[in-house]
C-alpha cells in the first residue's frame, strides 16, 4: 500500500505502509515506527514515526515535547500563524 506523506525532515512523499501498520494508523489512530536518522546539527539520530492527521493525513516526525508528542507539522503551522495563539498551549488534535 502506497500512501503521501508530509515529510519536513527528509523530503520524503510516500511511505508504504504494510496493512497492519496502515490498521493501527487508520482504526486505532496510532502511529508507527519508521527508522532511526540524524539530521543535520544533531549530536545523534532519533527515532521518527509516521502518523496520521485527520485534517493534512499522514506526516513524518520525531516525539517532541515534556509529553513525547507527535505533532502534525501543518497543524503546527496553522496554530503559530494564528496571532491569537501565540502564547497559548499547542492542542493536539488526533
Ligand atoms: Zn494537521
Amino acid at each position: 500500500m502506497k500512501v503521501q506523506v508530509i515529510d519536513e525532515h527528509f523530503g520524503l512523499k510516500e511511505i508504504h505502509p504494510s496493512t497492519k501498520e496502515w490498521i493501527i494508523l487508520n482504526i486505532f489512530r496510532g502511529s508507527v515506527y519508521l527508522f532511526n536518522r540524524k539530521k543535520q546539527g544533531w549530536s545523534g539520530e532519533l527515532p521518527f514515526y509516521l502518523s496520521k492527521c485527520h485534517i493534512h493525513g499522514y506526516y513524518i516526525t520525531y516525539k517532541q515535547g515534556f509529553h513525547e508528542s507527535l505533532y502534525c507539522p501543518k497543524c503546527t503551522e496553522d496554530f503559530f500563524a494564528n496571532e491569537q495563539n501565540v502564547g497559548k498551549k499547542l492542542a493536539l488534535q488526533r
